[in-house]
């Protein structure tokens, strides 16, 4: 109740972890183990934070600092805000930005949960345990594939009362975002594509061919690689980074000093929004929104080395700003030598532009701004990264004040031009919309959000179908006490086929 308050409160602070709170427990389990790296398993409740675990990872950089022979451990990536629950975005497979990670879902190796019967249950995949020489605790079911197919399920398996997570042993950021004329950040595929907006780029000779392979060396060679775009800017925001960053390198984060001031203006554009709204056109407020986010965006003018737990939590106070969202994640396609056919991401992003700049006179409906992450792709069943190479996780974002139906049309004609993008065999694209985000009003070529949801997840809804059948069995209930306690009318459609 306590968290509830502070999550609809604006401004709304940061709980810390309540320590009564069984919910919110953050606990190092097993031993440290190698894979690629260092890692360790933590078990953390459902209801942490993600402000409560990086806090956790600060608190353990910073004894390091004292006695660098302390280990520091730390989520490997996350999702932006760190408002949102760990329950909530492991149990709806939300990613990260980086072509190496996966969605959040994929980090879980254990999940408990309380099912249909009122009991505990527990899920785990025990290989990675015994690498942690964590001893099974009996009862537990051991089934990897299981864990892939039930852990994003948004509650359909019960009440999710806390997960085991793969952390990593910190590694340090190079951060430093910037922005970078747009044409030389995310390239068309030639300069025609480009609205008349950016004619000064575009007669500049932007050297097309070198912005292209500086794009593609950024997605698949750094960590972490997000591009966000306001309108009415010739610049994009380019939060790209490597985390080759040393721990004798790394600094106070910069961040924590900004967290203050970033809520504060984020709750001021939230109280002045409306107002603004009134006096001035969607054009003159999108603009503004841009000058004022360009003016307080922290650009350093060199990179800064820090826990990559705080670089990828660089942006404060964005939950402040309610806004309305479409996001779709796209599979970049594999050309026949191997290599990922970026050009599809290049066409995603300038048919968007080019609707973006063919609104009619002083209307804008994307009052925010439109923002691209590079993930890889998932084993997990319901993840929107499942069995991808690598994924273009595009998103536009409005606000409440544009009417609900411009917006509508606005994601829906953006929404057409992705859906008939084809890769560069002529094939249709793979378009997964973000479960936690817009879809629901929307058409995909005829069909009504819930049936397009069916239908491109269909494989995947087979393979978490099958993990509840494993689990009620295991736990003596079946599916169908299952449905009818945890599912509503959108899941009764679009994963149990009710029609
Ligand atoms: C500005 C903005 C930025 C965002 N950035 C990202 C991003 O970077 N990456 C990304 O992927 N998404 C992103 N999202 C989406 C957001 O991360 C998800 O919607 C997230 O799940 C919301 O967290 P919450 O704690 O408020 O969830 P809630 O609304 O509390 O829960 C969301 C869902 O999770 C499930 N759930 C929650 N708790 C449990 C539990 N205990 N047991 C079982 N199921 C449970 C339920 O299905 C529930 O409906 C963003 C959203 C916004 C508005």
């Amino acid at each position: 109740m306590q968290s509830k308050r502070f999550a609809i409160r604006k401004p709304s602070l940061h709980p810390p972890i309540d320590p009564e709170n069984e919910f919110q427990q953050i606990e190092l389990i097993g031993k440290p183990y190698l894979t690629k790296q260092r890692h360790h398993l933590c078990k953390v409740g459902s209801a942490v934070h993600n402000n409560h675990i990086r806090l956790w990872s600060y608190e353990q950089w910073q004894s390091k600092k004292s006695d660098p022979e302390m280990d520091a451990w730390g989520m490997p990536y996350d999702v932006v805000l760190v408002e949102n629950a760990l329950g909530s975005v492991c149990c709806s497979g939300c990613h990260s930005a980086g072509i190496n990670t996966q969605s959040l879902s994929d980090l879980v190796v254990a999940i408990e949960f309380i099912n249909t019967n009122g009991e505990l249950q527990t899920v785990c995949d025990y290989e990675e345990l015994k690498l942690a020489q964590y001893t099974i605790p009996q009862g537990w079911l051991n089934d990897k594939a299981t864990l892939k197919s039930i852990v994003a399920n948004f509650g359909l398996i019960g009440v999710v009362t806390s997960l085991v997570l793969r952390l990593d042993e910190l590694s340090y950021a190079l951060l430093q975002p910037k922005r970078v004329p747009i044409l030389s950040t995310i390239p068309p595929k030639k300069l025609d594509d480009a609205p008349d907006f950016f004619a000064s780029q575009k007669s500049s000779s932007t050297d097309l061919i070198k912005a292209k392979d500086n794009f593609i060396k950024i997605c698949e060679s750094d960590y972490y690689a997000e591009f966000f775009y306001f309108p009415y800017q010739q610049d994009a925001i380019v939060n790209t980074w490597d985390n080759s960053g040393s721990f004798n390198d790394s600094i106070p984060s910069p961040i924590q000093a900004h967290d203050l001031e970033q809520n504060v203006l984020t709750y001021f554009v939230y109280l002045i929004t409306p107002v603004l709204s009134k006096l001035l056109s969607q054009e003159e407020v999108a603009k503004l929104f841009a000058e004022l986010t360009n003016k307080v965006f922290y650009q350093p003018e060199q990179p800064v080395c820090i826990p990559i737990t705080e670089a990828m939590h660089f942006q404060r106070g964005v939950h402040n700003i309610p806004v309305t969202i479409m996001e779709m994640n796209i599979a970049i396609p594999t050309m026949d030598d191997g290599s990922l056919d970026w050009a599809v991401a290049w066409d995603i992003w300038w048919r968007a532009m080019t609707l973006i700049y063919s609104q009619a006179k002083g209307k804008q409906a994307l009052q925010t701004t439109m923002e691209v992450r590079i993930t890889g792709g998932s084993e997990v069943a319901l993840s929107p990264l499942y069995g991808s190479k690598a994924c273009f996780a595009i998103e536009i974002l409005g606000n409440l004040q544009v009417p609900k139906k411009q917006w509508i049309e606005f994601m829906q004609s953006v929404l057409n031009q992705w859906l008939s993008v084809r890769d560069s065999q002529g094939n249709p694209i793979q378009v997964r919309p973000h479960w936690n985000k817009q879809w629901r009003e929307l058409k995909f070529n005829g069909l009504s959000g819930i049936d397009y949801m069916a239908s491109v997840y269909s494989e995947q809804i087979q393979l978490f179908l099958a993990g509840l059948e494993r689990i009620a069995m295991e736990g003596g209930y079946s599916t169908e006490e299952t449905q009818q306690l945890f599912s509503n009318p959108t899941f009764d459609k679009i994963i149990f086929g009710n029609s």
